[in-house]
């Protein structure tokens, strides 16, 4: 304003000075010819400013008269707010990162519960498509009756379980709602489906032990009844023999659970061991003559043992797994029945331990599951006297500490297929 005044003020002199020396007419065209080029040069910086409005990031023009100081303090707080935005843009970056590498879903609700935005955990766990989901309400999505019912509550202390289908596989996703802001919600969801098959496992494993256990603490308990309730002179010396040894006998199966169990417990509670090298070929045929004695004859043997193959591992568990295969295969084989074992190296250099048997086999129904601690066959074939059910899950673990797997190929009828291969870093192949 004041530059204008000026400008005024020195063009009304100009006019006056010439308006004295050449008379009053020229001091008015003087005084008008300055009051248009004023008018020119404001409309020059008017086009100035509206082109610098068109692109109002870049700096305003140099100089536009009046105006510098307006487009000056126009343009400061531009940056300032162009950088108060920029902070803000980062931080919400930041937050939604965070929400991202959350390890929960996390989904968040409008007043009227319908989705507004979800994380990747949530999309996964609920099944959520953001582009297709937005402003869907969360009710019309998770379908559950009883998280229509825990949706409606007005305060959620409590988490909720809800067994969904996702793509096919069942899954536990656990729910909880919280309000936040004004009126809205946020669905924070976890995948429990491990968690609940560990729970249900060691349920099993629980109910499965106690079966296991009950039957002969029964029979036992039964026959020392009978002993307590019949007078001494009542029971001949053989009758009394025949009892001790069925009590005998009911011991030793829960014995054998006992000690199966700790077996296992001891296998998945300590850390594997690289272990020394093993003479396998020995332990094979000290497991081949307890095999024998158990077959007692009735069984056709064929062994293909390579004595110069030795394992670095651990005796005593190898023992065990070589052992329980071979007496499975005697167990579970018709007599006259052949029961082959190899131990040999694999064209890939690794060392595989196997039995083959042509015994009463495996429905591919049970072979899935057959290494689970107590799995029973379909059709309830009944445990062999001895047998406690825990051999395979103790094989299986001894592989998996020896870098291997044990490996079941096998049909119904038509006997089956054990193998262990080892890797080549646990072999010493002396040839
Ligand atoms: P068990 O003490 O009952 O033998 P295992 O864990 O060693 O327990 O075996 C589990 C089940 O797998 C057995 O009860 C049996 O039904 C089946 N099985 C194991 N080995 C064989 C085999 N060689 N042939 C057929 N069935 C077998």
């Amino acid at each position: 304003m004041l530059k204008t005044l000026i400008s005024l003020g020195l063009w009304a002199l100009a006019g006056w000075l010439f308006g004295s020396w050449l008379g009053e007419t020229s001091g008015w065209i003087v005084f008008t010819l300055g009051l248009i080029i004023m008018i020119l040069v404001s409309g020059v910086q008017h086009s100035q400013i509206t082109r610098w409005v068109r692109n109002i990031e870049q700096p305003p023009p140099p100089s536009v008269g009046p105006w510098d100081n307006v487009l000056a303090a126009v343009y400061r707080k531009l940056r300032k707010d162009e950088t108060t935005i920029r902070d803000l843009e980062r931080n919400v970056q930041g937050i939604m990162q965070a929400a991202e590498a959350l390890p929960d879903g996390a989904v968040t609700l409008n007043d009227r519960m319908q989705i507004t935005w979800c994380n990747q955990r949530g999309s996964e766990h609920l099944g959520l498509n953001l582009e297709t989901d937005r402003d869907l309400s969360i009710l019309n999505i998770l379908r559950a009756p009883a998280f229509a019912k825990y949706a409606r509550q007005s305060r959620w202390p409590e988490p909720l379980l809800l067994h969904l289908n996702r793509n096919g596989n069942p899954r536990a996703i656990m729910v909880q709602l919280t309000r936040y802001g004004y009126r809205h919600f946020l669905l924070v969801s976890r995948d429990v489906t491990q968690l609940e098959k560990l729970e249900t496992t060691r349920k099993d494993f629980v109910a499965n032990v106690s079966h296991e256990l009950r039957t002969p603490l029964t029979v036992l308990a039964g026959f020392l009844e009978t002993l307590r309730d019949t007078p001494d002179e009542a029971l001949t010396q053989e009758q009394k023999a025949h009892y001790s040894n069925l009590m005998m006998d009911e011991t030793r199966r829960m014995q054998a659970i006992v000690d199966d169990l700790l077996t296992l417990s001891a296998l998945e509670s300590t850390p594997a061991v690289s272990g020394k090298p093993v003479d396998v070929a020995a332990l094979i045929n000290s497991a081949l003559e307890q095999a024998k004695a158990l077959s007692d004859g009735q069984h056709q043997f064929i062994e293909n043992i390579d004595n110069r193959i030795s394992l670095i591992g651990s005796e005593a568990e190898l023992d065990s797994a070589f052992s329980n295969l071979l007496t499975n295969a005697v167990r579970y084989t018709m007599p006259d029945g052949i029961i082959t074992v190899s131990w040999y190296i694999t064209e890939r250099g690794t060392a595989c331990y196997s039995v083959q048997d042509t015994g009463i086999g495996i429905s591919s129904k049970d072979l899935s599951r057959i290494t689970e601690r107590f799995y029973r066959v379909e059709g309830g074939r009944p445990r062999k006297p001895g047998r406690t059910g825990l051999g395979l899950a103790i094989s299986k673990h001894v592989a998996l500490r020896h870098d291997a797997e044990l490996e079941i190929e096998s049909r119904l009828g038509a006997g089956s297929l054990f193998s262990i291969e080892f890797p080549v870093e646990r072999v010493i192949n002396k040839t």
